[in-house]
Formats: C-alpha cells, structure tokens, sequence
C-alpha cells in the first residue's frame, strides 16, 4: 500500500466514524482532480448536472453564428438583414457620428430603406456576406481580442447588433436555443433577464409589452422547447443610466406583479457611470412596494474594482439578490452582514474577467465568499459575447480554486434554492436535483472516465484560448463549435 493508498483508507475510516460515507465526502473526486487532464476535468463537469443559471441577459446569451442563422431564417416572412461593411464618409447629422462609425452593425429593410443613397452603399446583405466578411461580423459580437474590453462591449458590442433586437420573433429563437444548450450542460432552470420594449413585428408596427411576453410564451409553449425540459422564468430589467429609468422601473415592476412566469426585476448598466447609483432608485422601490405585492428584486451591484456602498445600498433597495458582488470584499461590515445570510451574490467569473473587473482569477473572491459562508451560484451574465458555457464556469471554479465536491453541490443547490420559484416547482427541481448529482456521483464512481467516453462536451473559445482546452483537435474544435 502506497502512501496515497493508505491516506485514503485513512479518510475512509475518519469519514465513517463521523458518519459520512466516503462516497458522499468526495475523496474519489479529489482523487480524480489530482489525475484529471484539463480535458478530461471539462468533460466530466459538462456532463454533471447543474442546478439553474441566475443571472444571464438573453440577448447576451446568443452565440454569433445562432444570431446568424435565426437572422437568415426570418427572409422567409419577408425580413432583411444588412450589415455595414464598409465607411464611404456619407454626410451625417452631428449627434449620429458615433453611430454611423460603427462597422458591422447590422439593420432590417425597414431602417435601411431610411438611410441615404450613399450610406445604403454601405450596407451589404446579411445573406450576400463572403466567408471573410461573414467572420468579421461574427467577431464583432465576441469579445475575444486583448484589447476589447468594458468600453467595446458597453458602448458597441450591444449598439452593433442594432435590428437583430427588435424583432421579438428572433429573440424568442434565441430563447429557445439557450434552452436546447443548457439542456444539453445538464441545466435545470434559467432565469433570463428578457428585452420587451422598443420591438416591432415583421412589417415594422410598434409592439406592446405585453405583446412581446407573449410571442416568448407562445415559443416556450411548443413542443421542441418543451422537449428540452429546462424550466424558464423571466427578470425584466431597466437601464439605470437613462434620464426615465423610474418610469421604466414602474412598468416592469408592473408588468412583473401581474404576470406570474415574470419573477423579478432587475437594474442594469456600468456602474463606474454614477448618473445610475443604486440610491437613486429608494424613493421609487419604496413607493411600488407600497402598491405591488409580490415582486422580488434582484440587482446588478458592486461589479467594480473601486471600494463603494453600491451592495450595502442595494440590499436597502429590497435586493435579495446581488449580481457579481465584486466588491463587496472590501465592504468588510456588509461582507460580514452577509454571511449565512438570506441573500445570494450571482457569480459570473468569465465576466470580471473579460470586463477586466479583476486582473486574473486569482484575484477574485468568489473562493472568499464561498468558504466564510456568504451565498454564491455561478452564471453565465452574457455568455455568447465571451464564448462560453455554464460549464466554463464550473470549469474555471475548480481549476483555478480547487473546489471539492460538497461545493460543487452547494453551489448547483444555491442555484435553485435562491431561484425565484414558487415553493412547490423549487422543491421539486431540488429533489431531482439532488437525485441526479447522487446518480451521477455513484456512476462516476463505478465506472470512472468510461462514464464519460460518450460525451462530446461543447469547447468553445473561451476555453480554448485560455486553458488551450481545443489545442490539437484540429477540425474537430470547428465541429465542437458548431453544435448547441
Ligand atoms: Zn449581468
């Protein structure tokens, strides 16, 4: 018996004098980190179930080439899609400047039939983009260079994509998409943060809200969406920045406490900008609460690298659940409020660092939080702009801090526990659950990476270009990409 041999008997009999069966302590997944290649530790945590996503922006969550082909589709009920691909210095109004120099941006028949004879030059069919020119629009919406970072993603990452987000028929197809992936990292339950104003239908009719909730039930509703058996509620959330962010804050919270399958509102928006600071809001939050039951709020707050109260001054929003919570490390008074505490930080670690929030993983805190009791589940925020997966996430946790399995199952708990459910689908998602990370966890046990021979975990560029996760694979990276 070697010295690993005989440490691990040694915990087998440590861990069922204190009544914990070995298996459910977790030293066989300890075992298989400390032999696992990066590879083989993505396919394993790909495979294993995941509890829900909390904090994702749909819109965000639509990888390039989806965008690409729900957009082409829509050619069949008579919508068009250009993109600019080029600047022949057309004459513009002064406040459009920034607008008209931005390549790539892509807009329907309806606003190019708008625009100028010389700057309609401008613009080439979606459809009609060569292979090179169809790269470069693709790359446009993925925020994968070293230098693109907060600015090229606040200011034009969401501008570029321009008429994509105003026909609602598309951004239920991405709704419907997520759905199939998540499924298919073995996702439970998503809480998307949906758009629902500024949408026109195909012919370029302003549409209601109300209107716009409905096209997105109506694509839950069918049976390929159904079939992906990934439970769905919707957040709706306001720009803070803006100068009538109270009047979109009353809508939503509105349409939030008359619709059941709405289950909270949320604020958005870079918070080194204070015209938005969580303050702001009191009077407002304060005033609906007195007119609507029943509405939870869950809030964008400390996703900075600069000291402040914006978490401290969140919770007194009504918040109870905080998204990214970056520093609020260095709010140590609030930090230590939180501890044990009823409220949730989502998490989103590919996020802080493409935003450049943190300088590398090591700075983070989630480790921190995680292991002084302050609740925390990973999310994926705006996944299809960075390239990857709730599985990436994962990935990251583990590689980067080490996490045992018991985290492993704490955080997919969190997960759903914290979700915004009612009591009766919480529990039921809880309980199968548990059940499938038992399953799993037994499997794995019996059979080792066998288990996982059949599975064909999605690689996409994140992964690859940070952890050289596809290096080798030549080809079949492109195959790996392309499903989902
Ligand atoms: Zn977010």
């Amino acid at each position: 018996m070697n010295w690993r041999e005989t440490l691990n008997r040694l915990a087998l009999l440590l861990a069922f004098a204190g009544g914990v069966p070995a298996a459910l302590a977790g030293d066989w997944f300890e075992r298989f980190k400390d032999e696992a290649t990066d590879a083989a530790l993505h396919r394993f945590l790909y495979a294993m179930p995941k509890g829900g996503d909390l904090h994702l922006h749909l819109t965000g969550s639509a990888f390039p080439e989806w965008l690409h082909d729900i957009a082409l589709a829509e050619a069949a009920q008579g919508v068009a899609y250009y993109v600019k691909t080029r600047i022949d210095n057309c004459a513009v109004e002064v406040d459009r400047v920034d607008a008209y120099l931005l390549l790539h941006r892509t807009v329907d028949q309806h606003r190019l039939a708008t625009l100028s004879a010389c700057e309609r030059g401008e613009y080439q069919a979606l459809s009609a983009l060569d292979a090179e020119a169809r790269a470069a629009w693709m790359n446009s919406v993925r925020l994968d260079a070293p230098h693109e970072g907060r600015d090229e993603f606040f200011e034009r990452h969401w501008q570029r994509l321009g008429d994509l987000l105003r026909n609602p028929h598309l951004v239920a197809e991405i709704l419907y998409r997520n759905m199939r992936a998540f499924a298919d990292e073995g996702v439970a339950y998503i809480e998307p943060q949906v758009p629902v104003f500024g949408f026109l239908d195909r012919a370029g009719t302003p549409l209601a809200p109300e209107a716009v909730l409905a096209m997105y039930r109506q694509r839950l509703a069918r049976a390929d969406a159904q079939a992906a058996g990934v439970t769905v509620r919707f957040q709706l959330s306001a720009l803070r920045l803006h100068a009538d962010a109270e009047r979109v804050v009353r809508e939503i919270y509105r349409l939030a406490s008359e619709h059941a399958d709405i289950v909270a509102v949320n604020l958005v928006g870079r918070e080194d900008d204070d015209r938005g600071h969580p303050l702001r809001f009191l009077d407002t939050f304060r005033d609906l609460r007195r007119t609507y039951p029943g509405v939870h709020l869950s809030i964008h707050a400390g996703e900075s690298a600069r000291p402040d109260s914006h978490v401290r001054d969140t919770l007194l929003l009504g918040a109870e659940r905080i998204g990214h919570g970056l520093n609020l490390i260095q709010d140590e008074q609030t930090l230590l409020g939180l501890r044990h505490g009823p409220y949730l930080v989502e998490i989103n670690l590919i996020s802080n660092l493409l935003l450049g929030y943190v300088d590398g993983f090591a700075a983070h805190p989630f480790p921190e939080y995680l292991r002084t009791g302050v609740p925390v589940a990973l999310s994926t925020d705006d996944r299809g702009m960075w390239d990857s997966t709730l599985t990436d996430e994962f990935f990251v946790a583990v590689r980067e801090y080490g996490l045992s399995w018991a985290e492993l199952r704490a955080l997919g708990r969190n997960s759903l526990a914290f979700s915004f459910l009612d009591e009766a689908t919480k529990s039921r998602l809880l309980t199968e659950y548990a059940r499938r990370m038992d399953q799993f966890a037994k499997d794995f046990q019996r059979r080792g990476e066998a288990l996982l021979d059949d599975v064909q975990p999605l690689r996409r560029g994140f992964v690859c270009r940070h952890y050289g996760l596809c290096e080798g694979e030549g080809d079949k990276e492109g195959a790996h990409r392309g499903n989902g």
